[in-house]
């Protein structure tokens, strides 16, 4: 394992196992590897994620009755007095002592910040649409526990050590690029587990092969026909189980809400639909990473038009599988960006980069809702335009201008 002399205060908040991103010289990202833990070691992880769920169960009704009472909301300290400390000397809540203390006060920073993204939401101050009140945890879900560095160890045979369970035997698939500052312990609905490890990196230290032409850059228009229009008209179109996991994820839903609660048929039509889920994640995930890594090994500068793709989502009752995946492709390839030393440009979402013909400039190019169909049009100035092609060459052009006057980060 490398062990890198850096420690990091900053923790980014449980947001499963997907890339984070800072807007400063640092950013968090989680690396996940598959464990497999004996079954001694399932039934201590297995009592773990039972404490978790209840500490932060009581937290969220806590929260909820001081609502009602219309007293102040307690604080994590006091929390961490009333719900760990002095429960663990009840009758009912004694089992806590079982487990290792570090994931239970971790349960409760998860319900803190739960709240405040839920609050920060309301006001406007996070980005998005809004998001419901924190929930009761149940049983079904994923599980998850979550250490800081007092409770786990890399140990040097290669295992995971967790406090009070044991060391795990885990595949590393790949190479941590620096000491972990945390990791989540996760057991997902299909009863596979997962360590997540939190790793701070420097924004231009990862390695990517070196381009040769300082020119080689690319805009990137997102379609609606296509995923996305790289430079010189070039395709990366939606893969096809995009559509297939989605009406696959449909059906399965489907049945599972037809299926009798208690039931074992329903709990096997679970079973079902969290699979699904699984497998699509997977999927795309794979699929994404491609895309990215090619784009930058491709590529010194990237251009995107800023879609507000949260926007999209939000208007839309149910996020499809291939609008989600917008989002992550975005985020992704501006982590990478930074973290390989390309330069990243966000283009206005109002500049009009499918109406600007890119040979005179004129705004001739389809407008609105109608022209939403176009694929080809001709300018005025006898140019002929294929629709996507000209969006990206616009976007490239604006891109550039921008880092030339120092308006976006390179
Ligand atoms: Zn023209």
């Amino acid at each position: 394992m490398i062990v890198c002399p850096r420690s990091c205060a900053s923790e980014p908040g449980d947001e499963g196992m997907s890339y984070l991103l800072a807007t400063v010289a640092r950013v968090h990202l989680r690396y996940s590897f598959r464990i497999y833990p004996t079954r001694p070691q399932r039934q201590a992880l297995a009592r773990v994620f039972g404490c978790v769920r209840v500490v932060y169960n009581d937290a969220v009704a806590a929260r909820k009755a001081a609502h009602r009472s219309q007293l102040a909301y307690p604080s994590t300290a006091e929390l961490d007095k009333r719900l760990i400390t002095a429960a663990k000397r009840t009758p009912e809540r004694a089992w806590l002592a079982e487990v290792s203390t570090v994931p239970l006060q971790q349960a409760l920073r998860d319900c803190h910040q739960a709240y405040r993204n839920f609050f920060d939401s309301l006001t406007g101050k996070r980005a998005g649409g809004r998001i419901g009140p924190p929930r009761f945890k149940r049983r079904s879900n994923t599980q998850t526990a979550r250490y800081t560095r007092r409770g786990f160890t890399l140990k040097a045979n290669g295992r995971l050590y967790i406090a009070k369970v044991g060391e795990l035997k885990i595949a590393w698939s790949r190479e941590l690029p620096a000491e972990p500052s945390s990791v989540t312990v996760i057991k997902t609905p299909t009863g596979k587990y997962y360590a997540s490890f939190v790793v701070a990196v420097d924004d231009g230290t990862e390695m990517a092969e070196p381009i040769a032409d300082p020119e080689a850059e690319t805009g990137i228009d997102l379609g609606l026909k296509s995923f996305a229009v790289l430079r010189g008209g070039k395709t990366i179109e939606s893969p096809k189980f995009f559509r297939q996991a989605e009406r696959k994820l449909k059906k399965a839903q489907r049945a599972l809400s037809r299926k009798q609660q208690g039931s074992a048929r329903r709990e096997k039509a679970r079973l079902k639909v969290a699979r699904l889920h699984e497998q699509t994640r997977a999927k795309r995930d794979d699929w994404l990473n491609k895309q990215v890594k090619a784009i930058i090994g491709e590529n010194q500068a990237v251009y995107v038009e800023d879609l507000c793709v949260k926007g999209l989502a939000r208007c839309r009752a149910s996020k499809s599988v291939h609008d989600a995946a917008l989002g992550m492709f975005l985020a992704r390839l501006e982590s990478k960006a930074a973290r390989t030393g390309r330069t990243f440009a966000w283009i206005d979402r109002y500049f009009p980069s499918t109406q600007l013909c890119s040979a005179c400039g004129a705004l001739t190019g389809p407008k609105g809702l109608e022209g939403l169909s176009v694929r080809e049009w001709a300018c005025g100035c006898g140019a002929v335009h294929d629709r996507d092609a000209n969006a990206e060459i616009n976007i490239r052009r604006e891109g550039k201008r921008l880092v030339a006057a120092g308006h976006a980060d390179t």
